[in-house]
C-alpha cells in the first residue's frame, strides 16, 4: 500500500468520511490473520453452553438466553441492541419410553420428534410393521398398518456437505404425517444421523394436511438396528410405548438484534447471525451456539477495525428449530428495510472448506475478492445460486443476495440434535478457522459499493 493510501485511510477511519472506501486486500488479510487468533467465538460458546444450557423454543432457558445475548453484545460495544419477540405454538416433550414385550423382550433407547402426540396414560402395547424407507411406507396398505407401530428404516451416508440430510430426513419430516394417515397407532423411525451410539436425535415435524398427531419417535442407530434383526427373525414383534409429550399453548420467543452502525445508512444491511435456540438434549453447542459465536466474532474483528461502509446486522435467531419462526417473524418485520445480503452460520463449528454465493450475474465478478481474501484458508469458491440459510429464506425469496461459508459436515450429523451436542465437540482451532472466514468476508461485503442484487427468479 503506497503512503499516500494508508494517509487517505486513516484519515477517512478518524474522521468517518463519508465517501465509499473498499477495504484493501492487504487490510482484509490483516484482518483475517488476526481473527485465526481469535477468542470470542470460544468465549461466547463457552458461555452460552454453561451458564444457560439448553435452549428449547419457548422455554424459561431460551428466555434467559435473550437477556445474557443482549448483555453480551452490549459489552461487546455494539449498537441499538435489542429483542423483537413474537410467540410460538409449545411443545413439551415430557418422556418416551420403549420395550420389545415379544418375541424377545429387550429395552429400547429412543426420543420423541417434535410436535409429537402422546400414547395413553398407561402407554400403548401393538405389533410392529417395518419398512425399509419412506417410499414403501407411502406405497404401504392401510390394512396392513392399521392399528400398529410403523418403524422405517434407512441409511444416511456422513457427508463434507450434508447433502443426504435433505433426502434421508423426509423419513422424519413427512413419515409421521403419512404414518397417521395410514391409520398406524404411533411411528419409530432411525434417528436422522450418522454415528453408531445409543444416542437418539430428534428434530422437528409437522402434521401435514390433516394428519392428526400421534406417538413419534426415533431410536437410536444401534437400537435401529436392534429392531430391524429382531423383525428379520419373523415372528411377530410388540413393543409397549409412553410417550407422554404434548402442545402446551403459546409461548413468547424472540430474535436478538445487534448491529455496527455504517458510514452510509442508504448502502444497506450485511445480515449475519445464527440462531439462538437449540434442542433440549444437549446443550445446542454446534447447533447453533457456535453459529451466533462466529458470526459475532467476527463482526467484533470488523468493529474494532473501523466503521464499515453498510450496517452490519448481527441476528440471533429465536426457534429455529421448530421451523424457522424467527426467520419468518424477522422478515415481516424488516422486510422494508434495503439488505445487502445476508449470511447464516448454521452447520457445526468445522472448519469452512467453501463459499457458495446467490447473486445477480452481474455482481459475479465482485466475488472475486472475497475468494481471494478465502483462499489462504482452504476455501474454495463454489456455485454461485446455491447460497441459502434457514432463516434466511423468506429474505432470499425476496431477492436479497446470500453469502454461505459452508463448513466441513462429516461428523455434523453424528451429534445434530442429539444429546452429546456439547462443548467439548467445539474443536478450537477449526472456531478460529470460522471466525478468520467470516471476518475475512465480512470485511469485503461490508465495504464494498458493488450491488449484489436483487437477486430474481432462479439462479441455480
Ligand atoms: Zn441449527
Amino acid at each position: 500500500m503506497s503512503r499516500f493510501k494508508m494517509l487517505a485511510l486513516a484519515a477517512a477511519s478518524a474522521l468517518s468520511f463519508p465517501l465509499p472506501v473498499q477495504a484493501s486486500p492487504e487490510q482484509t488479510a490483516r484482518l483475517r490473520d488476526a481473527a485465526l487468533a481469535d477468542t470470542l467465538a470460544w468465549d461466547i460458546t463457552e458461555g452460552l453452553t454453561t451458564e444457560i444450557g439448553q435452549r428449547k423454543a419457548g422455554s424459561d432457558a431460551e428466555a434467559r438466553a435473550r437477556d445474557w445475548a443482549v448483555a453480551k453484545l452490549k459489552a461487546l460495544g455494539f449498537s441499538n441492541v435489542r429483542i423483537e419477540t413474537f410467540d410460538i405454538p409449545y411443545w413439551e416433550r415430557g418422556i418416551a419410553t420403549a420395550e420389545i414385550t415379544a418375541p424377545f423382550p429387550q429395552q429400547l433407547i429412543l426420543t420423541a420428534l417434535g410436535n409429537s402426540g402422546a400414547t395413553p396414560d398407561k402407554g400403548l402395547t401393538a405389533e410392529v410393521i417395518g419398512f425399509d424407507s419412506l417410499d414403501e411406507l407411502k406405497a404401504a396398505d392401510p390394512a396392513a398398518v392399521k392399528g400398529k407401530i410403523v418403524f422405517v428404516t434407512h441409511r444416511m451416508a456422513p457427508a463434507q456437505d450434508g447433502s443426504p440430510y435433505g433426502p434421508v430426513g423426509n423419513v422424519r419430516r413427512q413419515g409421521p404425517s403419512i404414518a397417521s394417515k395410514l391409520g398406524a397407532a404411533a411411528i419409530l423411525i432411525r434417528s436422522i444421523g450418522t454415528d453408531h451410539h445409543r444416542v437418539p436425535h430428534t428434530g422437528v415435524q409437522d402434521w401435514s394436511n390433516g394428519a392428526k398427531p400421534i406417538p413419534a419417535a426415533a431410536l437410536s442407530n444401534p437400537d435401529a438396528d436392534q429392531l430391524e434383526r429382531v423383525l428379520k427373525r419373523g415372528k411377530p414383534v410388540s413393543i409397549a410405548l409412553t410417550i407422554t409429550a404434548k402442545m402446551a399453548g403459546k409461548r413468547q420467543s424472540g430474535n436478538v438484534i445487534a448491529e455496527i452502525t455504517g458510514r452510509d445508512p442508504a448502502a444497506g444491511i450485511v445480515l449475519v447471525g445464527g440462531h439462538l435456540d437449540s434442542w433440549d438434549l444437549g446443550t445446542g453447542a454446534i447447533d447453533d451456539g457456535t453459529g451466533v459465536a462466529i458470526t459475532t466474532a467476527a463482526a467484533k474483528h470488523i468493529l474494532d477495525a473501523g466503521q464499515p461502509l453498510r450496517t452490519i446486522r448481527i441476528v440471533w435467531f429465536g426457534s429455529e428449530e421448530i421451523g424457522s419462526f424467527g426467520g419468518t417473524n424477522y422478515f415481516d418485520r424488516h422486510k422494508a428495510e434495503k439488505h445487502h445480503v445476508a449470511a447464516e452460520s448454521d452447520f457445526g463449528a468445522d472448519r469452512v472448506w467453501r463459499f457458495e454465493t446467490r447473486v445477480t450475474d452481474a455482481a459475479v465478478p465482485a466475488m472475486k475478492p472475497i475468494a481471494a481474501a478465502l483462499l489462504p484458508l482452504g476455501i474454495v469458491q463454489g456455485h454461485n445460486g446455491t447460497a441459502d440459510g434457514s432463516d434466511l429464506d423468506e429474505l432470499a425469496k425476496s431477492g436479497v443476495p446470500i453469502i454461505a461459508l459452508s463448513q466441513d459436515g462429516t461428523r455434523y450429523f453424528d451429534l445434530h440434535h442429539t444429546a452429546d451436542d456439547t462443548l467439548d465437540k467445539v474443536d478450537p482451532a477449526q472456531l478460529r478457522q470460522n471466525v478468520a472466514a467470516w471476518t475475512a468476508m465480512l470485511s469485503v461485503v461490508a465495504n464494498d459499493p458493488t450491488e449484489y442484487g436483487p437477486v430474481t427468479g432462479k439462479t441455480e
